[in-house]
């Protein structure tokens, strides 16, 4: 589903990505750990063409990102991304958020959108707050609406970006346990988090991401319990 051949990324004279080769197979769900200021961002925005690479590639289904006869706004609506910060639109109702996007860009009619807000608000718990402002919600409520958002443009993929760092505590379960939901019904997931549980718990694979390269990858287990890098070792040692 998304191959990453030598992806290099630089700001000016800074050096974020310095040569990310991965491969993720269709409903894989690969967690992606690292320090701050690693890359880790910059890797996923360079996966669905958020940011030009400066070498490399990425395919995506087949189909080259960075290349500029790709019609980089038809792949970006097959892949859902979910940030940190929910980014929804405050003036408008939680059905509105969600039905916009599919009516304006996949031509739904107001009542197919409708019908599938509605199938997604039941799916993150929601449907109670259909007609609810943004600033109505819990952190969590917006994100997992955020994540509903995202949904309903039936994207192929979903990345998402460090999605329960801005939550309190008592929140992040509600948005991890929809998360982890959507990991079994066999969506392809890529998955920037610090919540080393979720990880181990619902990753195939985990990513160790440092200094802008993949340190080291493999299963939770291999990862979490036999990490073969010292970088790892040092880095788990921290957050474990
Ligand atoms: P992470 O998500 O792992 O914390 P980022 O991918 O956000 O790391 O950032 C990696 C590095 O790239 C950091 O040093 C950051 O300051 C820098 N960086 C990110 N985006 C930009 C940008 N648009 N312009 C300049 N530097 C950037
Ligand atoms: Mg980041």
């Amino acid at each position: 589903m998304i191959r990453v051949k030598g992806l290099t990324k630089q700001f000016g004279t800074l050096e974020v990505l310095r040569g990310i080769d991965c491969s993720i197979q269709a409903s894989e769900v690969v967690c992606v750990i690292g320090p701050s200021g690693s890359g880790k961002s910059t890797f996923l925005r360079c996966l669905n063409g958020l940011e030009d690479a400066s070498g490399g590639q990425v395919l995506v289904g087949g189909v080259s990102v960075h290349d500029p006869r790709t019609d980089v706004d038809a792949l970006r609506s097959e892949i859902g991304m979910v940030f940190q910060r929910f980014n929804l639109f405050p003036h408008k109702t939680v059905l509105e958020n969600i039905t916009l996007a599919p009516t304006k860009v996949r031509g739904l009619s107001a009542a197919q959108a409708h019908s599938r807000a509605h199938d997604l608000l039941v799916k993150v718990g929601l449907l109670d707050k259909i007609d609810a402002y943004p600033n109505q919600l819990s952190g969590g409520q917006q994100q997992r609406v955020a994540i509903a958002r995202a949904l309903a443009m039936q994207p192929r993929i979903m990345l998402f970006d460090e999605p329960t760092s801005a939550l309190d505590p008592e929140m992040v379960g509600e948005v991890l346990a929809v998360m982890q939901a959507l990991a079994e019904e066999g969506m392809t997931m890529v998955v920037v988090t610090h919540e080393m549980g979720f990880a181990r718990q619902v990753a195939d694979r985990v990513l160790f991401i440092d200094e802008g390269l993949v340190v080291e990858a493999g299963t939770p287990a291999d990862l979490f319990d036999r990490p073969q890098e010292e970088r790892t070792r040092r880095f788990l040692s921290k957050v474990l």
